[in-house]
């Protein structure tokens, strides 16, 4: 079997966006579970010779008070779960957020290698913004932009690292 990563983060941080770059063309599953919304997206890409298996677990959405906290919540629990390395994203634009530091508490408890990727910095003005997420506590931060497709090799040289 191919290897899991997943992508965790709070809405909006552009998960979508780095999830399919990473898997380009090749789209596999949509899952859909009865109750809460639980669609996960799954996906296959490669990077230096490593296939693996890619989840957007943005999918997750629940309506109703707290929904952004229960959201992220089940996400983290989904890719605790079945994960083999989970890239942890945050908005470089937004900086730290209450639901960042909840999907954080969650991935500490993990006993899974959780890569920490800063979206949104567009330009070399904003790698400064990638500084504040060393208080998440999980080691270097790597500065990404999923729209102007920087970092990303970065990124995944480190995830395939730890697999
Ligand atoms: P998700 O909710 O985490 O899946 O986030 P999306 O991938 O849907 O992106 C949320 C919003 O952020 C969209 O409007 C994207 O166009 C925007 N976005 C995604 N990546 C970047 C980026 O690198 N830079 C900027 N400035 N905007 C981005
Ligand atoms: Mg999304």
């Amino acid at each position: 079997a191919r290897p899991i990563i997943a992508i965790v983060g709070r809405p909006n941080v552009g998960k979508s966006t780095i999830f399919n770059r990473v898997i380009g063309e090749r789209l596999a599953i949509v899952e859909d579970k009865p109750g809460v919304t639980r669609d996960r997206l799954y996906g296959i890409g490669s990077w230096l010779d490593r296939e693996f298996s890619v989840v957007d677990t943005g999918g997750i959405e629940i309506e109703g008070e707290d929904q952004i906290l229960r959201s992220v919540r089940l996400q983290a629990e989904l890719a605790i779960e079945e994960a083999d390395v989970i890239i942890f994203m945050v908005d470089a634009k937004a900086g730290v957020t209450p639901a960042d530091d909840e999907v954080a508490q969650m991935l500490f408890r993990a006993k899974k290698p959780v890569v920490l990727a800063v979206n949104k910095v567009d330009n070399l003005q904003r790698q400064d913004d990638i500084y504040e997420f060393y208080s998440l506590g999980f080691g270097d931060p790597i500065g990404i932009s999923g729209s102007h497709g920087l970092g990303i090799g970065d990124l995944m040289d480190v995830v395939i690292g730890h697999l």
